[in-house]
């Protein structure tokens, strides 16, 4: 069975999957669509489905009340209090706790949790009732266009387990909403419709019923009812109760505007109308968008002039020009997209996501440069900080906690503000070379623009080099950038079945380092034991190694619930036996530091640098650690000393790190989804590994009792190794020991060869690079006084070249440098004013190219700087300069005997050009 099969199956059966007591109670029809075919609900006698109506609200609100966003949430969170729902905290907008998603999309992925690729439900009330901000990147183009697409919107999320306590099923679930619109926003009954339709989620699907009033759809209430695929399926346990509803069409519904953003962005609207200084015309507005809701899901043209085709038969039919259009509505439109996405800005770093180009950080990027080049092609006098002030102002009504992140949001959006302008200038040079070369670009062309350059469409609209966005623009690239990461390739061990769970000695007694244990099974070269010590690999943690008997344990991994040990040499191994086992101590002690270490790092650089700081990945070896860190810049001197700072602070504080298991629901209501920094935990209990409240994670490695056992945290080296990723390289215990002791042997080393003891280093390298500068001066002198002898046997050892007596000398060197070879040429040449002077001097990786024309040779045509860059281009790099001299290089040494044979050639042809 496909989608359309189960919608059949359901449609088949009305009275099962549909029929409500409230239908009956009131007298609801049940009515075929003759346009789509679909069947819908309702008290009135219709021919056709809401999907073909237009939006008869605007200007005209069926509503007794006037209710503006925050309003609407206020009346809609009293009426379901009132009915026994708790209302929830929102989740973050960034999905910590879903490894398959960036970002929440939907108010039920609050109380998902993936375990074993099947979906489970996790409600921390029943029922219950949550706001919860969604982000969503596919319709970016509508955005400001439609009237009604956002890239950040609130969910209205009513959501039960029907068959826990307090659950309820359809029938109550739609009294409720029917209920909220009838009784809470005034609406008649005979103005709401009910759609069937169903729904297919990951491992589960039911039927559905969305709610609509006057062609506007306000809710869908979902029945998740089924788990398994269309094919194979079966009732769940707990069916769930999801109900979604658009807070933004709720207010608009009763507000009756011309847009849903002129009632869902409180005073951002008009903040930005007196800013720009115009006047809004609402009643052609209002008539405009009235056309926009009927024929904007009828355009199934997915040329890029889409939208211009649509809004000229808009025109047209208003009666009015398409350019006396387009002067009214496209500012509207820019206001409208710049509310928008600044506000998805605002609740994306205020949860702790970073602009970027990787990962779902690409979105905001995009968002902002989108924002930044609309108010340059209308040269409005926007300031994005007044902007997202006001946005705060008003939401802080529903959403205090953006408050707290103002300053940070700021920090952000500036810094990126700064990156977009600083690279304009390059942005500009590319656009005009592609409206020189008049080529027309396609969707491929501005995706690999984005990519290589960061040029945004809207800037290409911007400068006039395309006319309008294609409006897959976006879809491409998100489906580009929405892969996720795959895991490490750990190969899968076959025939396990059977066996019991491993015991795991390292959670019991993380000090345990030697314990018996029966073989139960040894597969290929892994064994498997009852019980084990031996640390597995896992969450960036190296594994334990050890001993089995006598036989040498390399490998540790965990598959399931069981952990396979790879040995070396199995001869003295057997299944069933005892058997004894024993870790490297030291091993295990120094991955132990290095882990708690990370775990420190990461709050002191939270603490140190902001609270857009998050783990992105990390690694605990047994010689060193990394930490990979979610921020915008690469970090200078002091930002590395402070943070290690903080560090060692903690350390010498030797706080108490405490290791507890919670139920999944109360660790994240506990201590927030900050606790994913390792990311997901694919399990109902969470391993809280807690530092004393500075820094609590969920985590399942091995950690030390206190952080005073660390010892000392040294930061070796830090790296900016994507755009918003920094790498800290640290040691920490023994290895940081090790380290210093290392560096103490090379001081000592260094301070002997200069004659001189530790202390007194500093000084006597002074001394040395005084010494060495008097030597530097003398050879100067002495390079002064020889090098007119020098300059007459090169004289006397040149080549004639040309009848006229112009002279060429070459050499490759590779005792003396360029300074020698600058004075010499120059002396040579003042002295022959017929010789070419040309060196090569090996350095570094490469090769030097030095030329000197005399002046006479140049009066033949001759020049240096041709000379160097035909000489450097032959030696795989470039060169140039003028007629008496030049230089260059190249990076290819063995080319170097080739082009000193052909020399005379490369000079002569300089001369023909
Ligand atoms: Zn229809
Ligand atoms: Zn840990």
């Amino acid at each position: 069975m496909g989608k359309n099969e189960v919608s059949t199956l359901f449609s088949s059966d009305p009275d099962k999957y549909y029929r409500v007591s409230l239908f009956d109670r009131l007298g609801f029809k049940r009515n075929k669509c003759i346009s789509c075919e679909k069947f819908f609900w309702s008290l009135v006698d219709k021919n056709t489905c809401p999907d073909h109506e237009a939006y008869n609200f605007i200007g005209n609100p069926p509503t007794n009340k006037r209710l503006d966003y925050i309003g609407a949430w206020k009346e809609t969170e009293k009426y379901f209090q009132s009915h026994g729902h708790s209302i929830t905290r929102r989740y973050p907008v960034v999905c910590r706790w879903r490894d398959d998603l960036y970002y929440t999309i939907a108010s039920i992925v609050d109380f998902q949790r993936i375990m074993n690729n099947k979906v489970i439900f996790e409600l921390p009330s029943n029922p219950l009732v949550v706001p919860q901000i969604c982000l969503r990147f596919n319709d970016v183009e509508n955005v400001g266009v439609s009237g009604r697409h956002y890239t950040s919107f609130c969910m209205i999320g009513q959501t039960c387990n029907a068959d826990a306590p307090g659950g309820y099923w359809k029938d109550k679930c739609i009294d409720l909403d029917f209920g909220l619109l009838t009784n809470v926003l005034g609406i008649k009954p005979e103005e709401i419709t009910f759609v069937e339709d169903i729904w297919i989620g990951a491992g589960a699907f039911g039927s559905s019923l969305e709610y609509f009033v006057r062609g506007l759809e306000l809710g869908n209430a979902v029945f998740t009812e089924f788990e398994g695929d269309e094919n194979n399926y079966r009732i769940m346990k707990n069916k769930i109760i999801d109900m979604g509803a658009g807070l933004e069409r709720f207010s608009w519904i009763t507000m009756g505007t011309p847009t849903s953003y002129d009632c869902s962005f409180g005073s951002v609207i008009k903040y930005l109308e007196n800013s720009i200084g115009i006047q809004k015309d609402e009643s052609f507005l209002s008539n405009y968008f009235k056309f926009v809701s009927r024929k904007f899901n009828m355009i199934e043209d997915d040329s890029s002039d889409k939208i211009i085709k649509l809004k000229k038969s808009i025109a047209h039919e208003m009666g009015v020009t398409f350019e006396h259009l387009q002067k009214i509505v496209s500012p509207y439109e820019a206001i409208y997209t710049i509310a928008d996405h600044t506000r998805t800005l605002l609740f994306a770093i205020s949860d702790g996501s970073l602009p970027s180009n990787v990962g779902g950080g690409y979105n905001l990027r995009i968002l902002l440069r989108r924002v930044l080049s609309i108010i340059e092609r209308f040269k409005w006098n926007i300031k994005i900080e007044d902007l997202i002030d006001t946005h705060v102002g008003y939401l802080k009504n529903m959403f205090p906690e953006l408050e707290e992140n103002k300053s940070e949001i700021y920090t952000i959006l500036n810094l990126e503000s700064e990156r977009y302008e600083s690279t304009r200038q390059r942005m500009n040079d590319i656009a005009s070379t592609i409206r020189e070369n008049g080529k027309q670009l396609n969707v491929d062309d501005l995706i690999r623009l984005y990519e290589s350059d960061g040029i945004t469409p809207d800037f290409l609209k911007e400068v006039n080099v395309i006319t309008e966005i294609p409006s897959n623009f976006y879809v491409k690239l998100s489906e580009l950038h929405n892969i996720n990461q795959k895991p490490l390739y750990i190969p899968t061990i076959e025939g396990l079945e059977g066996l019991s769970p491993t015991r795991l000695l390292y959670y019991e007694d993380s000090s345990l380092r030697e314990f018996d244990a029966q073989i139960l099974k040894i597969k290929g070269n892994y064994v498997i034991l009852d019980q084990t010590s031996f640390y597995p690999r896992g969450g960036g943690q190296e594994p334990d190694k050890g001993l089995i008997g006598d036989a040498r344990v390399q490998e540790v991994i965990k598959q399931g619930d069981i952990v396979l040990h790879k040995v070396e040499n199995l001869s003295s191994l057997s299944e069933g036996i005892m058997i004894k086992c024993k870790l490297d101590d030291a091993r295990r002690e120094s991955i132990t530091k290095h882990h708690t270490a990370t775990h420190i790092l990461n709050s002191s650089a939270r603490n140190t640098l902001g609270s857009w700081i998050w783990q992105n990945s990390a690694f605990k070896d047994v010689n060193y650690g990394r930490l990979d860190i979610t921020h915008h810049s690469a970090l200078n001197k002091e930002e590395v000393e402070r943070i290690e700072k903080t560090a060692n602070e903690i350390v010498m504080k030797n706080l108490d790190v405490n290791i507890k298991e919670y139920e999944r629901g109360e660790s994240e209501q506990k201590f927030s989804f900050r606790i994913y920094q390792g990311g997901v935990v694919p399990s109902n209990k969470v391993r809280i590994v807690n530092i004393s409240n500075f820094d609590i994670e969920a985590c399942g490695g091995t950690h030390v009792n206190r952080t005073g056992d660390i010892g000392l945290i040294k930061i070796l080296k830090s790296e900016r190794i994507q755009d918003g990723v920094v790498r800290l390289e640290f040691v920490a215990g023994q290895a940081a020991i090790n380290h210093i002791k290392n560096q103490d042997r090379n001081v000592s080393f260094i301070s002997q060869s200069l004659g001189s003891s530790k202390e007194k280093l500093t000084d006597s390298f002074k001394k040395h690079l005084d010494e060495s500068e008097k030597l530097r001066t003398k050879i100067k002198i002495l390079l002064r006084k020889t090098s007119p002898i020098l300059a007459k046997s090169i004289s006397h050892n040149s080549t004639q070249i040309t009848p006229e007596g112009v002279k060429l000398y070459t050499i490759f060197d590779d005792e003396l440098d360029e300074e020698f070879h600058i004075v010499v040429g120059e002396k040579s040449i003042t002295l022959d004013p017929f010789l070419i002077y040309i060196s090569l001097i090996p350095q570094g990786e490469g090769i030097r190219v030095i030329v000197f024309v005399g002046e006479a040779a140049r009066k033949y045509g001759i020049n240096a700087g041709k000379i160097a860059k035909i000489f450097s281009v032959n030696l795989g790099g470039s060169g140039g300069g003028d007629f008496k001299f030049g230089q260059g290089g190249g990076k290819f040494k063995d080319k170097i005997e080739e082009v000193l044979n052909y020399s005379e050639m490369y000079v002569k042809d300089t001369i023909k050009r």
